[in-house]
């Protein structure tokens, strides 16, 4: 995800993007936010310790963003059952239950006892264990496995209509579908937490603003305009609260405290992996290069998770990437909010205090190799604002 989604989601983009962009919309986050007097008081906020040495990974991933919206749809294969199901854009994660709901609907339509899965970041993960609820014999097939999937290298939020489809192909049953996706998602999100190693938890940050917040709808340079879904479901968690000056330590007037799901992903991934092979699942180490490869697998149906991988193994070029990078800073326990300011985005996961920045270029840009400077930029940024935070 990036900042402008993310902003989207708490409900508090910024008037000036939506007026750079040019498609102003409805002021969502007026409407979303509470009264300036109704607040929960700030606890202290322990300071970033952000400097560019403290950066341990600096990580870039692309997006399998397909304008139409994921493509979860059975095919036949010679012999075999493809189920496809990959295409989630920026929502991969928080979208992961729901759509795996969908995607086992068509496995158990073809009445097989044992499936096998191409692919194991987010959404193959999910898909495997939720077959292996169901009763199935599941193998998962897959080339990398976390923490060496494109899934690794994500933000960690809830983020469910980040890059999911474009205004253009939200038709009803395109809308209907991912709200249902998105709720089973949240729903079963609410039952893995409080667990060891903390995969999953629900975390406070702050939307800082040099001009009030409007809930403006802001697309990035070169970018389709996106679907805006939240609305549908905006009432599962908090409003936003608006923090009045006087009552927060930024150097900024305007503070939104919003509250986010937070997926602490290298204890989130090893949780999965080991539930499904707890379960009996096998992971194998394999690579597929054409379709037909697949005509080999012992399994009649097999569901390709196989993200923007999908695009040079099935040939779909509807697949487009949309770059992104984080970095992590060492972690730091007592750091437990998140900060969005600018092109700045700060997570506060167990794993590291992520940094994340948007580019211009992102759209259709599949490069994933690291951008240094653009990392210890955000980081340096970061600084001069904690540098300016009030301290009690
Ligand atoms: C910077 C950034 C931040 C993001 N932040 C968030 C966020 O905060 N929240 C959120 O919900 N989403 C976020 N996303 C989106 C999310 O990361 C993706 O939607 C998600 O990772 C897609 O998961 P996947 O399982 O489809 O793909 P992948 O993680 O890419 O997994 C694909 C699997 O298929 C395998 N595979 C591929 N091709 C082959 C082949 N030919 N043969 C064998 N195996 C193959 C791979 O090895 C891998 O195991 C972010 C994305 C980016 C880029």
């Amino acid at each position: 995800m990036q900042r402008r989604d993310f902003l989207r989601t708490t409900g508090a983009t910024l008037a000036l993007g939506a007026m750079a962009s040019g498609c102003a919309s409805a002021p969502r986050a007026v409407a979303t936010a509470t009264a300036p007097t109704d607040y929960d008081p700030l606890p202290p906020l322990a300071p970033i310790r952000a400097r560019p040495d403290r950066l341990i990974a600096i990580s870039v991933c692309t997006r399998p963003f397909r304008a139409q919206g994921p493509r979860i749809e059975a095919e036949k294969l010679g012999r075999k059952t493809v189920v496809h199901h990959y295409g989630h854009g920026g929502s991969g994660w928080s979208l992961s239950w729901g759509s795996a709901r969908l995607a086992l609907r068509e496995v158990l339509a073809t009445q097989v006892a044992e499936v096998g899965v191409i692919g194991c970041g987010a959404i193959g993960l999910t898909t495997a264990l939720l077959a292996q609820r169901a009763g199935l014999k599941v193998t998962i097939y897959a080339r990398e496995r976390p923490p060496d999937v494109r899934s690794s290298r994500a933000t960690g939020v809830w983020s469910p209509d980040s890059r999911y489809c474009t205004a253009e192909h939200a038709t009803p049953d395109a809308v209907a579908r991912w709200e249902t996706m998105a709720r089973e998602s949240f729903r079963t999100y609410q039952t893995l937490l409080g667990l060891p190693g903390d995969p999953i938890e629900w975390r406070d940050g702050y939307a800082l603003g040099d001009e009030p917040f409007n809930g403006g709808h802001g697309e990035g340079d070169g970018e389709p305009v996106y679907a805006n879904l939240l609305p549908l479901i905006r009432s599962l968690w908090p409003r936003g609260q608006d923090i009045p000056p006087g009552a927060h330590p930024f150097p900024v007037p305007y503070v939104r405290r919003y509250t986010t799901m937070v997926y602490n992903l290298s204890s989130y991934s090893r949780l999965l992996i080991e539930d499904f092979e707890r379960g009996g699942g096998r992971i194998e180490t394999r690579e597929f290069e054409r379709p037909a490869e697949l005509e080999k697998l012992p399994e009649k149906t097999l569901v390709n998770c196989t993200g923007y991988g999908a695009r040079a193994l099935f040939g779909d070029d509807s697949i487009v990437p949309v770059r992104g990078q984080i970095g992590r800073l060492i972690p730091q326990p007592e750091v437990n909010y998140g900060l969005s300011y600018g092109s700045l985005f700060v997570v506060p996961r167990r794993d590291g205090i992520v940094v994340q920045t948007g580019a211009p270029g992102d759209y259709g840009n599949a490069d994933a190799t690291p951008n240094h400077a653009e990392s210890e930029a955000a980081v340096r940024q970061l600084a001069a604002l904690m540098a300016k935070m009030r301290r009690a």
